[in-house]
Order: C-alpha cells, then sequence, then structure tokens
C-alpha cells in the first residue's frame, strides 16, 4: 500500500514510542502525586514541556498540553474571547478566515450562538490566500480574537501568518493561528511569527491521536474550558497525559531536526509529482497556491468524476489517499474550503488530496501518479457508459 493520507494522521515513530513507553509503565505515576512515581512524572512533564517551548521559541510557562489540535482551537479561540470579553464587553467580535478547520469555524459559530458574539469572515482568494489588505479591513474594533491558519489541510495553502500577526498586533488584536499542518515543515518560531496562540496536534508528526499543544503567549487572557483540579496553571484541568506529552515533545524535535533540508526535497518530489498528475491526467486541476504551499500536499479537482469513486479506484489500485479533509469525509456536501476558494460546487466534489510524510519516495509518487491517471479514466470511462 502506498499511503498518501499523512494530512489525516501518521502511525506513531519508533522513537516516540520508545520515549513514551516508560510513562506508560513503570514510570506510571501522577504527576500531581507528592511521591517519588508522582515527582518522577512530573519532571517528565516539565521536560516535555521545556522541549515543545524550545521548538516554539516561546517559554516552558507559555505552553499547554491539550488532547490535540481541536481542543488546542478551541482553547484558543472561545478562551481569548472569552476572557477578553469578560475584561471588555464591547469586546464581542471575533474574526476568521473562510477555509479554517471545523474545530476553529465551529468555535467562533458556537461565541455567537451562545455568547452573542459577531463572527466576522475574511475572504480567500481563488489560490485559498487571505490577503494582508483584507484582513486588516476586517479588524474591526471590537474583535476580541483573530484565527488565521497557518496552512490548509485540504489544500495546503499556506498563508502570510507573520504579516497577518503583525497588523494584528498594531490594532492590540491577538491572532491565533492553526499550526496543526504546518508543524513540521513550517517555522514555528512563535517570537518570529508575532503570534499570540499557536495550535499544534501530535498525530500528524508521528506521536499518538489525542495529544497536542497550545502556545498563549504570557499575559494573554484566557478563560478555561476545561475545570477541574487545576493542572497546567489552571488553563487545562485534568490528570495530565504525561506519556502523550513525551510522545508530542520527541516527535516534534525529531521534525524539527529534519527541517529545512527534508522540507526542500519532499517540495521537489511534490512539484514533479504535481507535473506528472497535470500532464497525464486530461482536465485535472490544481487546488490551492501553486508556490505558497505545504511541501507535504498535492490536491487536484478531476471534473467530469466523483471524489469519492476517484479514490475507491485508486485504493484498488494500493494507493490510499483522501477526497479532502478527514473530518468532511463520507459527506456528500462539496469542501466549504473549495466553495470558498470559488471553485464551482460540481468540481470541488471531485476534489482529491495527496498528502505525504518525510519518508515518501520518487517510486511511490510515480506510481501514485500512473494510478491516479487510470483511476480518473476509469472513473469517466464508467460515466458516459
Ligand atoms: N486543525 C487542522 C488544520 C487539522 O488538519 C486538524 C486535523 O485534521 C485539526 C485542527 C484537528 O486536530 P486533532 O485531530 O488533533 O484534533
Amino acid at each position: 500500500m502506498i499511503f498518501l493520507d499523512a494530512a489525516a494522521t501518521t502511525p506513531v515513530r519508533r522513537e516516540v514510542l520508545d520515549a513514551m513507553w516508560p510513562y506508560l509503565s513503570g514510570e506510571f505515576g501522577n504527576p500531581s502525586s507528592h511521591h517519588s512515581l508522582g515527582e518522577s512524572a512530573a519532571a517528565a512533564l516539565a521536560d516535555a514541556r521545556a522541549s515543545v517551548a524550545a521548538a516554539l521559541g516561546c517559554r516552558p510557562g507559555e505552553v499547554v498540553f491539550t488532547s490535540g489540535g481541536t481542543e488546542a482551537d478551541n482553547l484558543a479561540v472561545k478562551g481569548i474571547a472569552l476572557a477578553r470579553q469578560a475584561a471588555d464587553p464591547c469586546l464581542d467580535r471575533v474574526l476568521v478566515s473562510a477555509v479554517e478547520h471545523p474545530a476553529v469555524e465551529e468555535s467562533a459559530r458556537y461565541l455567537a450562538k451562545y455568547h452573542g458574539f459577531t463572527v466576522d469572515v475574511v475572504a480567500v482568494d481563488r489560490d485559498g490566500l487571505v490577503s494582508p489588505e483584507a484582513f486588516a479591513a476586517a479588524l474591526r474594533p471590537g474583535t476580541a480574537v483573530a484565527s488565521i491558519m497557518y496552512a490548509n489541510n485540504e489544500v495546503g495553502t499556506v498563508q502570510p501568518v507573520a504579516e497577518l500577526a503583525a497588523l494584528a498586533r498594531d490594532r492590540g488584536i491577538p491572532l491565533h493561528t492553526d499550526a496543526v499542518q504546518a508543524a513540521g515543515w513550517l517555522p514555528l518560531d512563535v517570537r518570529g511569527l508575532g503570534v499570540d496562540a499557536l495550535s499544534i496536534s501530535g498525530h500528524k508528526l508521528g506521536a499518538p491521536k489525542g495529544c497536542g499543544a497550545l502556545y498563549v503567549r504570557s499575559r494573554t487572557p484566557l478563560e478555561p474550558l476545561v475545570h477541574g483540579g487545576g493542572q497546567e496553571r489552571g488553563r487545562r484541568s485534568g490528570t495530565s497525559n504525561v506519556a502523550g506529552a513525551v510522545g508530542l515533545a520527541t516527535a516534534l524535535s525529531l521534525v524539527q531536526t529534519r527541517q529545512p533540508e527534508e522540507a526542500g526535497r519532499v517540495t521537489a518530489l511534490r512539484d514533479a509529482f504535481i507535473r506528472a498528475i497535470l500532464s497525464s491526467v486530461p482536465g485535472a486541476e490544481l487546488t490551492g497556491h501553486p508556490v505558497h504551499r505545504l511541501p507535504s500536499v498535492a490536491s487536484f479537482c478531476f471534473p467530469g468524476t466523483s471524489g469519492e469513486s476517484v479514490l475507491l479506484e485508486l485504493e484498488r489500485q494500493g494507493v490510499v489517499c483522501s477526497s479532502g479533509s478527514a473530518c468532511a469525509a463520507g459527506s456528500d456536501e462539496p469542501s466549504p474550503v473549495l466553495t470558498a476558494m470559488g471553485v464551482p460546487a460540481a468540481v470541488a466534489q471531485t476534489a482529491v488530496r495527496f498528502s505525504f510524510d518525510a519518508s515518501v519516495t520518487r517510486e511511490d509518487l510515480d506510481a501514485a501518479a500512473r494510478a491516479a491517471a487510470a483511476a480518473v479514466a476509469g472513473v469517466r470511462s464508467l460515466g458516459t457508459r
């Protein structure tokens, strides 16, 4: 099987599992316990926090461990908006882009439904980019928080986050960025980016599902969403997932060390793959920005097919990929990301995303391009019979 769905999830790396194993077995203590087992778990948690902080270029106290990217996004958007509104009731707007992951989009919708916020949505262009001018115009007085993803999960478009953060900062508005897909490929230095909050998720990087983190700049107001024993400095209660934190930290430092050489190599493979698809599949259209895109994502529409049928055919030929985001898979609705980019609904239904990690090879991608050409031709010929 050629697995080209790494944007959905990745297998746990051996080094990550080895680093986690002690905290799932002999060193199983609760870091809040005041005995030696607890202390050793607390030390491991502190080391993991320091390691994640080093990868993000922040202080350990600015890292909140979460159950993944979804929780980190929820905590950032709801937590910052609610805390800032509590201090100033005039702060009753949130700003998101039209291509956010549902974890951000639904958090904004929740704030509108239950807390009376107005949600402003900044449009994207045909390539899925948020323009700094459009973003600046959308940053209205009263905006409690803005959230613009670093890189899109369906089409791989990379936003000019540092430029957007500077615009938000000039207006005193905190900017959160969802870096779940960017992590491992793009610089995550939060000071360089100038963001106030940034989400990452372990299972996209070779750590298990169910671990992630939110960077929150110190002194950024943040209302916790999960109440209880006051772990994570009161920002996220619940017995700490020590092994998950260790796994996340290990996976993050492994992927950080591979940059930028790996990113350059994978970008060249991606571009060759894109060329192969565009030349061998009649009518194929690349989705997302041709240059400002993740090294690891090649996404297309194949008009005259259905994305789901092409996927089935590809899987029959041993290539596993996705018809869009894993979250929307199986849904009959056209992707909101593609429709926000101006792709007609009928064409958006034909979307296929190939995404890979650094282990991808030219042979795999050559085989996948041949399989895609055959799959699309097969689906089209069935449709015309
Ligand atoms: N944000 C983006 C951009 C994603 O791609 C994903 C997962 O697909 C998430 C958030 C959610 O992360 P998790 O699966 O860790 O909850």
